[in-house]
């Protein structure tokens, strides 16, 4: 992903919040239409744009036909979330038993391909097949929309024209490279595809060639994609032999000003403040294990929902997670799902919460009352969209609680009963 503008855009667009704390609705600025005229001059001008950068006339007139304007792009450029998403629905639905087990399975079926990744680019198996399973559900979510569609609509309308003129450049050059075909370049709204997610210009820097057949195909080639993840991981700073940190248990009374990503002490500084992993057994362990933690190891203290909630010492292979997608939760669903997958345990510490968050399964189940009960939500497919809170918020009002749209364990057992 990617530039610090598409950080910033995941954040705004992936359902990460760091607290329960609300947002508060700001009016949505006016989105100006273009008119198919004028979206056909701009087209004009990126062409020439793009043969000065090397891209073939011929090549940009062949997928002409695909960069239709799309104003519903536009209209989720300038959108405000308009509901808070609590850590603990992020995570409770991010890594839940059926992630889980998905990703055994897409392990054992991707056995070879992981093997040799995780044995040429020196990382874990099981990190990688974390971000995959966060990013594409294990390359089965790529999302839908086409790219030259999105792309070419948000390089000639909207606020930030320059960003998206630079990742319809990349898109170019990935389809006259011949990596992927234009009917399978299609992702997100905002540009990013395949089962890595990659926005088009971090594809062109990052992307590898797994098998060695000249394409770098990120859509249909699990090898290429995990590949290509464990190449981003690597050139953001990731570390073999050190792990992406652990949950800790805080002394009493430990002063909280000390937590930040960015406020690192050595593992020993910790251990000497009282810090102790969530099992009791000192932070430093030494050795050469794949757990090894040094003296000098740098980390840094995590605690998401304040001091009463779970706390995590993080090193440097937490901040390549968070390279991915700047987002501290983002960054945490795949380091538990990293741990899930490798059989290790799960958070002890429970969230600061009398209402935790649903799992995929249990949101599907609400999502299916809503639907018996007449509200009109689309399929049960298990995301918490517009529609399914403002469904969630209306039932709230009819029983007189507050409609903040959120459901948890609470709103799913009162719904089941009714
Ligand atoms: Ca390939």
């Amino acid at each position: 992903m990617k530039s610090s503008f598409i950080k910033y855009l995941r954040a705004l667009v992936a359902p990460t919040a760091m607290a329960a704390v609300s947002v508060v609705l700001i009016g949505l600025p006016a989105v100006v239409m273009a008119t198919n005229a004028t979206h056909n001059d701009c087209l004009n001008q990126l062409r020439t744009e793009a043969v000065r950068l090397g891209i073939e006339r011929a090549t940009f007139e062949a997928y002409r036909s695909h960069m239709v304007m799309d104003a519903t792009v536009l209209e989720l450029l300038n959108r405000q979330p308009e509901f808070s998403t609590p850590i603990w629905d992020y995570l409770a639905a991010l890594v839940d038993e059926e992630r889980v087990i998905d990703g055994m399975s897409a392990m054992k079926t991707n056995e070879t391909a992981l093997a040799g990744v995780s044995a040429r680019w020196n990382i874990d198996p099981y990190t990688v097949a974390a971000v995959w399973g966060v990013e594409s559900n294990f390359g089965r979510v790529l999302g839908g929309r086409p790219l030259l569609a999105s792309l070419s609509t948000l390089a000639c309308n909207g606020r930030r024209q320059a960003f998206f003129k630079g990742e319809f450049m990349a898109a170019l050059k990935i389809l006259q490279q011949g990596h992927v075909v234009p009917e399978k370049l299609v992702g997100s709204w905002a540009g990013a595809f395949g089962q890595t997610q990659f926005m088009p210009s971090t594809f062109l820097s990052t992307a590898a060639d797994f098998d060695g057949d000249g394409r770098r195909d990120v859509v249909d080639n699990a090898g290429d994609a995990l590949a290509s993840t464990a190449n981003f991981l690597i050139k953001a700073g990731w570390r073999s032999g050190l792990p992406w940190g652990f949950e800790v248990r805080l002394p009493k009374g430990f002063d909280e000003s000390n937590s930040g990503r960015t406020k690192r002490k050595n593992a020993r500084a910790w251990q000497d403040m009282g810090v102790t992993r969530i099992d009791g057994l000192p932070v430093v362990t030494g050795g050469k294990t794949a757990e090894a933690v040094l003296e000098t190891t740098p980390m840094a203290l995590l605690i998401p929902a304040g001091p009463s909630g779970p706390a995590f010492l993080v090193t440097r292979n937490f901040d390549a997670l968070y390279a991915y997608n700047a987002a501290e939760s983002y960054a945490l669903a795949i380091a538990q799902l990293r741990d899930r997958l490798a059989g290790g345990n799960r958070q002890i510490t429970a969230w600061p919460t009398d209402d935790p968050g649903l799992s995929r399964a249990e949101r599907r189940q609400v999502q299916t009352l809503l639907l018996a009960r007449g509200f009109d939500i689309g399929t049960a497919d298990g995301m918490m969209g517009e529609r399914t809170r403002r469904a969630v918020a209306t039932v709230q009002r009819q029983w007189g609680i507050a409609a903040d749209g959120r459901a948890g364990q609470k709103f799913l057992q009162r719904l089941s009963s009714n």
